[in-house]
């Protein structure tokens, strides 16, 4: 079987265990002589599916009973309205513009009300996380809000901002379960779950239980309220249901493996591998400040755009796939989510050096 080391930022690589075990239940799932793709979303075996995701999620990120988990749909995109949509009671909030997904989510809650951009990296392409401990927060700002792993920059929030006592909204889609995190130091934490989780399809929102309302802005549609998700335990209408069920097998597979210590010591194990080649290399560099990198997302160039494109080629060739950067920064990216095995890191480390020797 052809399997190939997996660099893409998302929908990406997922443990093999998982994909396994899904493939064996697909014609039967646990004897209800069904796949989970055909099984009403109202079945007991159903509302174990998903009770038991969300249960895992819990356990892992240790949500208190104060916090509500969605399973929705529309992408990370859509919580770029549905934010403001719920939250935007005084119709102000602050934004942290650290790249392109900040600024789409911003541009998203300027239409909704008075949204600031309160700092941004833009000056130095995105290259860096700003210094967040005093800024300039807003009042009668409903919300901070950060996109807390930029995935296509490769930096990474390693002390969240200064909030003043507002409620801290984070975009988690490229760094979800990938460490431990404080789930009481946010009011919301989302993400798309194809990076870290599972299938494209899926979005899991974790949020404060104060601050779902009947009260969001006028004219929101019912299928972007927070509150008829969470009255209807994200039953409300079909769920993306055999997404959710193969998010919950990555649960069982994080929980089984040891948790979010585990995950954090791997991961940095990883990324120091790549991020120490970077650094003594002549011909590959990394992008973005030290302090800030990314344990998820790692960016590099040579300088040649030219030179570029041929690592990008031979990489592939010998099983290195999806390495080129985003499209509107160019160069290299290599994403090492959860699932990328600590040996893919390895070999394509050892594959950059060779590449480095044959083409000095
Ligand atoms: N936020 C971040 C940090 C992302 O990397 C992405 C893109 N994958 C998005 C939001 C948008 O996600 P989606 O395609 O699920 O709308």
């Amino acid at each position: 079987m052809g399997r190939i080391y997996n660099f893409s930022a998302g929908p990406a690589v997922l443990p093999e265990e998982v994909l396994k075990e899904a493939a064996e239940e697909m014609l039967d799932y646990k004897g209800t002589g069904m796949s989970v793709m055909e099984m009403s979303h109202r079945s007991k075996a159903y509302e174990t599916i998903i009770g038991e995701a969300e249960q895992d999620l819990r356990d892992l990120m240790n949500i208190p009973d104060n916090y509500k988990v969605l399973f929705l749909q529309g992408g990370a995109s859509q919580q770029f309205a549905m934010i403001p949509m719920n939250l935007m009671k005084n119709k102000v909030a602050d934004y942290i513009i650290t790249g392109q997904w900040a600024k789409k989510a911003y541009q998203e809650a300027a239409i909704y009300g008075k949204a600031n951009a309160i700092a941004s990296s833009a000056d130095k392409t995105f290259s860096y996380i700003p210094d967040c401990s005093d800024l300039p927060i807003s009042e009668d700002a409903d919300y901070v809000y950060i996109c807390e792993n930029n995935t296509i920059y490769g930096t990474k929030f390693k002390k969240l901002p200064n909030t003043k006592g507002k409620t801290l909204v984070a975009d988690v889609s490229s760094c979800f379960l990938s460490e431990p995190v404080d789930v009481t130091k946010y009011g919301v934490i989302y993400g798309g779950v194809q990076k870290n989780i599972g299938p494209a399809g899926v979005v899991i929102v974790i949020i404060r239980e104060d601050l779902i309302t009947e009260d969001t802005l006028p004219g929101t549609p019912t299928m972007l309220k927070y509150k008829i998700h969470d009255d209807n335990k994200s039953l409300y209408n079909t769920p993306p249901a055999y997404g959710i069920y193969v998010c919950g097998k990555v649960f069982k597979w994080i929980k089984k493996m040891g948790g979010l210590e585990v995950m954090k010591e791997r991961n940095e194990k990883k990324a120091k591998v790549l991020y120490d080649f970077l650094d003594q290399s002549t011909m590959f560099k990394g992008t973005v400040a030290k302090e800030d990198r990314s344990l998820m997302n790692v960016p590099f160039v040579t300088g040649d755009a030219e030179l570029d494109a041929k690592f990008v080629k031979e990489a592939k060739a010998a099983g290195f796939e999806n390495l080129k950067g985003h499209r509107s920064v160019g160069g290299m990216r290599a994403s090492i989510y959860n699932a990328m095995p600590y040996e893919g890191v390895v070999k394509l480390v050892e594959f950059m050096k060779k590449f480095e020797e044959e083409n000095k």
